[in-house]
């Protein structure tokens, strides 16, 4: 898609070093791979989960993309911008009846060219009858899974190391929803490196689960590990301690985190190096995802930023 790539500038995916009191006295530095700032709006990782599904556009020469999501979808938003750029059909299939009044996030797809078609939760949850009948209907169109989750996400995922020079970290962080940039993250590592998956969902399984199951069959490698304590009380909600955190590290390090994933991640970080889980010289990056414009759908003034 040479037409669509300029809109983002991955030159901006910089390594921010943080300072903070806390790593210097355990002798750790912390980097921040700043995917956020590739883009004002779009999602950092969910451009690279789509990079690929763009391309088999394409190539195949279909006429665009449908995909799913909710009210505040950093995978929707980044689909609609992705499909705007080179004049693509997009079909975002909406969690839920048609608000009264459209959140900031559904009113850019709209005004990014994304058809808009509202699913009652019911019908929502029957994901293999939903994606069949619509497929079946939009033939011409590639279907793309739920955040941009799949094969081609990960192998999009496999090149955010790529952007700048990773070799020197131990242990690489990321946040985890679905699981698509950490199996990317896995594959894209050096054996010698461990990578640290932060899941913001509340899992009760920590063995047996679809996270697990998806690295088993995107990964070959083992040098990882999952994190399920930092959940802060599950998917998208809202606890004051959590914005507090938000507002404190973007007080003190200017890196600004939403509170479905970034923030909990940058909270784990913190508490992980109080914990004593690295060693002392351990050298750590923490990937920055995006998705900040999911902070949005928060009180206006909870945070400084
Ligand atoms: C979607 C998203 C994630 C989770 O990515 P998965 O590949 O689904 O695990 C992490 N961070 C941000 C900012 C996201 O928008």
């Amino acid at each position: 898609m040479k037409e669509s790539i300029p809109l983002v500038d991955l030159s901006k995916a910089i390594l921010q070093p943080l300072k903070d009191p806390v790593f210097a006295n355990a002798n750790i530095t912390v980097d921040v791979l700043r995917l956020d700032q590739i883009h004002p709006v779009i999602s950092g990782n969910k451009w690279f989960k789509l990079k690929y599904s763009l391309i088999k556009v394409r190539d195949e020469g279909l006429d665009g993309i449908i995909t799913q999501g909710g009210a505040y979808s950093n995978h929707l938003l980044a689909t609609a911008f992705a499909c705007h750029g080179p004049g693509l059909k997009c079909i975002g299939l909406i969690r839920g009846e048609e608000p009264k009044v459209l959140s900031p996030t559904l009113l850019d797809l709209q005004q990014l060219g994304m058809q808009l078609e509202f699913i009652n939760r019911e019908e929502y949850r029957q994901k293999d009858q939903l994606k069949f009948s619509w497929t079946q209907k939009h033939s011409n169109l590639l279907w793309v899974e739920e955040g941009g989750q799949g094969k081609l996400g990960v192998l999009g995922s496999e090149e955010i190391l790529d952007l700048v020079n990773t070799s020197e970290f131990s242990h690489i962080l990321c946040a985890v929803g679905t699981g698509t940039m950490l199996a990317g993250i896995i594959n894209g590592s050096k054996e010698n490196q461990k990578v640290v998956g932060i899941t913001v969902l509340k899992i009760s399984d920590p063995k047996n689960n679809d996270i697990e199951a998806f690295l088993q069959k995107h990964t070959n490698k083992k040098n990882y590990e999952i994190k399920y304590e930092f959940h802060e009380g599950g998917y998208a909600k809202i606890n004051s301690s959590l914005l507090q955190f938000m507002n404190d590290i973007y007080s003190r390090s200017c890196v600004p985190t939403d509170f479905v994933y970034t923030g909990k991640l940058m909270k784990a970080v913190y508490e992980l190096v109080i914990t004593d889980y690295f060693q002392a010289g351990t050298r750590v990056l923490v990937i920055h995802s995006g998705g900040l414009q999911g902070n949005r759908s928060l009180e206006p003034g909870s945070l400084v930023f």
